[in-house]
């Protein structure tokens, strides 16, 4: 039974392309998840172009699309996503934090309007289902997959996911910011004893001073949030724009020293959760 993680997308804020991002990538926050029959794409950010050329070419045919939030960096990439312009295709897209203020697909509709993008929401193609939820509300994806969601901590609102599956567990936790000196109650029911974490680790502990209250969070913060919630893997993720390879490839080091179960997402890395 198939339960797999693939990252299309790992930064935050804006994509990056240059030579000095090829290691890591610079497409923003996409991540594919496929449980058994469920296929599940989390943000569209601009990694869900390429997930697209991979979607048509294997013929998937129903998808759930579940945001975190629509900052951005979340929803650049949906207008770019091919399969969206095919009939014979369903979407079922999932947010949190509209429910109270015009939902989704007023969302996304908006965000490709005149004088925005050429290309109007209703223009496309596929079968498009929008839900409304209110963060903190459980999703059925089906028999066997279960979907918990919590609200984060970040301007605007965002869900944070938990995807349940064969006794398995993977979690997706960004954008969201800490307190210095506390563990987030939240964030530790969501994430207890998951297989896989893959969290908001925007900065370093010595960046963040300087970056309060802009909703994100650090790679020794998800450390210690999954240790203390006896996660089992944490993937470092959502990094920012101004961390080259270089720099990436330092952190990932010290990353792995400080805990061993870390590691840092890169475009391109597939992996099974719980293996
Ligand atoms: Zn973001
Ligand atoms: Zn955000």
């Amino acid at each position: 039974m198939a339960f797999t993680v693939k990252f299309w997308g790992v930064r935050g804020s804006i994509a990056c392309p240059s030579p000095n991002h090829v290691v890591y990538g610079g497409n923003t926050s996409c991540v594919e998840v496929i449980a058994g029959e469920r296929h599940i794409i989390l943000d569209a950010g601009t990694g869900i172009r390429n997930l697209g050329q991979r979607v048509i070419q294997e013929g998937i045919q129903s998808s759930v699309l579940l945001l975190t939030h629509t900052h951005w960096d979340h929803i650049n990439g949906f207008p770019f996503f091919a399969p969206l312009f095919q009939k014979n295709r369903t979407f079922d897209i999932y947010a949190g934090h509209l429910y109270d203020t015009g939902g989704v697909q007023s969302v996304l509709a908006s965000s490709m309007s005149n004088p925005m993008f050429p290309v109007p929401l209703e223009a496309l193609q596929a079968t498009l289902r929008f839900h409304d939820f209110r963060a903190g509300e459980d999703l059925e994806l089906g028999p066997d997959v279960r979907v918990r969601t919590v609200l984060l901590n970040h301007p605007n609102g965002a869900t944070g996911y938990r995807i349940e599956y064969d006794g398995r567990a993977v979690c997706y936790v960004t954008d969201t910011e800490h307190v210095p000196g506390e563990l987030d109650e939240t964030v530790l029911g969501l994430i207890a004893g998951a297989d896989l974490v893959i969290y908001d680790c925007t900065y370093t502990d010595a960046e963040y001073p300087s970056h309060v209250g802009w909703g994100h969070s650090t790679w020794q913060q998800g450390v210690r949030l999954c240790r203390e919630a006896a996660v089992k893997r944490l993937a470092i993720f959502h990094h920012d724009p101004d961390h080259d390879d270089t720099f990436m490839a330092e952190l990932e080091d010290e990353a792995r020293r400080t805990w061993e179960a870390t590691f840092v997402a890169r475009e391109g890395m597939q992996i099974t959760v719980g293996a």
